[in-house]
């Protein structure tokens, strides 16, 4: 393998990720030899890190080290039969597991162009993120595919996909071309399923902006995720091909992910939610658009109940720095919480400006990586309004409002005290909807900012009863009485 590199400044020496070779399992990487250009180079390999002694590096200078190593890998890429008992080879890097595999700084901030050649038999067809420049026969049985990105990546998208493959080119939108890769056993049913894809690229495209990658393949594959969105190759578990279109919404979340998470990436771990929270909460709004209003109300109700839930459970924050184990910060907080957060942020802003803020932060840090504190300043600039108070409570405070509500209704006004049962206040806007006696309803908004405060509403006639939050607008729950 070959890593090429700059030097920013000057160093004795520098490090890259990569599993070594256990004694006990006999997995893992050992490295044969390392040159920089045609020059060996001293080098350690332990606790799966390579240190490299670089020889007279200068700054500002390419180097290309290349790697001479082999071995099994422990995981990372996932080798061995398929459902249907055919031997496959598919890449599963999410969150820090590239480096069991390929030497690399295995890190969302550290982005790389990738290019991949591979040689297999000539019954497999390979399958890797960007676009193909090569197919050669270079035997009778025996063939070279080579795969290249254009625009840099981070390491946990990267990944090759070897398979006994039937594939259909389903064609182009906005000049992207979309392909189905599916196990040929069950190749009918998967390119139903999949066949999708192209009018949910075709709305996140008119919505977001360009698509970062040369083309889009949805990939059958033996991912231990239910879809991985690895860059412009998404792969999808095995049992995904039913032939029945029953993952619309998973297929979108990933494509959702192609702008978010692997073009603009989050800095570091803690801030995933940039990923996840905006692929689930894109996904929303794709069923809104093409489902309607209640398909959208149904699946941010049930979002809400997921995020009261785990706050059961678990009481952390959304952006949270004290989890070390990554596959923990796939939760519910990553997810629903982060997609409430667009909810609310895009109810406060109105529909135009957030999908402009949303465009906006995507064009400043596509290819890059971003923090919470950018989004929010992208947010801040596009709407003019200040968002400190919104994303310290709702992302850096655990918890949400837990409300309880007293009323009493006399002459045409509403007396109302909410009490926030939770530890510290929120501030949000909380909608009413007072119900009259004649059966007619009216929705009225007050601005909760205490613990504990009172609200006079002046109404239109005799209220028998009050809804709160009727167009599931706030992430909170009722206290029990
Ligand atoms: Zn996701």
């Amino acid at each position: 393998m070959r890593v090429k590199l700059k030097f920013k400044k000057i160093v004795d020496e520098f490090q890259l990720d990569l599993v070594e070779r256990d004694s006990i399992s006999g997995k893992g990487m050992v490295i044969d030899s390392i040159f920089q250009n045609n020059v060996s180079v001293s080098f350690t390999h332990t606790n799966n890190k390579i240190t490299i002694q670089p020889k007279y590096p200068f700054a500002g200078i390419e180097y290309t080290y290349t790697i001479k190593y082999s071995g099994i890998p422990k995981d990372g890429l996932i080798i061995g039969e398929n459902i249907h008992g055919d031997r496959t080879f598919f890449g599963d890097n999410w969150p820090n597991r590239a480096h069991n595999w390929f030497p690399c700084v295995d890190h969302p901030s550290d982005k790389a162009t990738v290019e991949y050649l591979i040689k297999a038999p000539d019954h497999y067809q390979v399958i890797a993120n960007g676009y193909q420049l090569e197919e050669t026969n270079i035997t009778a049985d025996l063939k070279q595919f080579h795969w290249k990105t254009t625009v840099p990546i981070p390491t946990k998208v990267m990944v090759i996909g070897i398979a006994q493959f039937a594939v259909q080119n389903i064609g182009e939108t906005h000049h992207v071309p979309v392909s189905t890769w599916v196990y040929p056993q069950t190749k009918e049913q998967g390119f139903y399923d999949f066949s999708i894809a192209k009018k949910i690229l075709a709305f996140f495209i008119e919505n977001i902006g360009e698509y970062p990658y040369q083309k889009l393949a949805n990939v059958q594959s033996r991912t231990r995720f239910g879809g991985m969105e690895n860059a412009g190759v998404i792969f999808y578990f095995e049992k995904s091909v039913t032939g029945k279109q029953e993952h619309e919404d998973l297929i979108a979340h990933e494509i959702a992910h192609q702008w978010f998470g692997n073009s603009a990436t989050e800095i570091d771990w803690p801030h995933v939610w940039l990923s996840e929270g905006f692929a689930t909460y894109l996904t929303d709004l794709y069923v809104l658009e093409k489902k309607g209003a209640a398909a959208f109300q149904e699946r941010i109700q049930n979002e809400r109940k997921t995020v009261l839930n785990f706050f059961k459970r678990k009481q952390t924050p959304v952006v949270d720095t004290r989890t070390t184990n990554y596959m923990q910060l796939l939760n519910a907080n990553s997810y629903q919480k982060g997609a409430w957060v667009l909810h609310m942020l895009r109810n406060e802003l109105g529909d135009e400006t957030f999908w402009k803020g949303i465009r906006t932060y995507y064009q400043k840090y596509k290819s890059k990586n971003a923090s919470t504190a950018d989004f929010r300043n992208v947010m801040e600039e596009v709407s003019g309004k200040k968002l400190a108070v919104f994303f310290e409570q709702w992302l850096f405070k655990t918890g949400h409002p837990i409300l309880k509500t007293n009323w009493i209704y006399h002459s045409n006004k509403v007396r109302l005290i909410v009490d926030q049962m939770q530890e510290t206040a929120f501030d949000f806007p909380l909608d009413l909807e007072l119900i009259y006696a004649d059966g007619s309803s009216e929705i009225k908004t007050i601005n909760v900012l205490y613990k504990s405060a009172p609200f006079v509403i002046e109404t239109t006639g005799t209220v028998k009863d009050i809804k709160l939050d009727p167009n599931t607008q706030l992430l909170f729950e009722l206290a029990d009485k």
